[in-house]
């Protein structure tokens, strides 16, 4: 095992060997990967990491070597943050800032706790709406929600993206042309 320091608050992008985004790991564990010829690195990070034997540039981006089956979880985890995150930290009625997490038709009511029920609210919209729907109301949702979707969604839930990763969450379709 390499004696590798990671960086603070830092990740890799896992991409398969297709280019297909797949994961984020630690500094640590995505270099492991290269030193130990499993995957290259495609993007370089910031600094330089030190082994007993080797130096090697922070890998940002690696590719596997060989090609990875992988199953995907079907759905994204209903987690607070996640929920934040979809709604962009921003209240589903006001537009004002979320803190609190609202079931449009209420849970007291049989609403459920699933995606396409809950939304961001601020804690004054959550308190005046209570127990009612918004149509009791005469309320608005800025947008119907849903699960979310999309490959960014899948590798990274509700971590923010590192801005040298944006090349290959973008990818509408995986790219299979072989490396030179
Ligand atoms: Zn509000």
């Amino acid at each position: 095992m390499p004696d590798i320091r990671p960086t603070a608050g830092s990740g890799a992008l896992v991409l398969n060997a297709t280019y297909e985004p797949l994961c984020v790991v630690s500094v640590r564990r995505a270099a492991i990967l290269v030193l130990s010829a499993k995957a290259v690195c495609v993007a370089d990070g910031e600094g330089i990491l030190h082994s007993a034997r080797n130096a090697l540039p922070v890998p940002s981006v690696v590719r596997l070597t060989r090609f990875v089956r992988v199953p995907y979880r079907t759905h994204v985890g209903l987690s607070r943050r996640a929920i934040f995150a979809r709604d962009g930290w921003r209240c589903a009625y006001c537009r004002g800032p979320a803190e609190t997490i609202d079931h449009v038709f209420p849970r007291s009511r049989g609403g459920r706790h699933a995606w396409e029920n809950v939304v961001a609210a601020c804690a004054r919209c959550n308190h005046t709406k209570g127990d009612k729907t918004p149509a009791e109301l005469g309320w608005r949702l800025h947008n119907l929600p849903a699960a979310p979707k999309g490959t960014a969604w899948r590798v990274l839930g509700h971590r923010a993206p590192d801005p040298r990763w944006a090349d290959w969450l973008d990818l509408r379709e995986p790219e299979t042309e072989a490396a030179a």
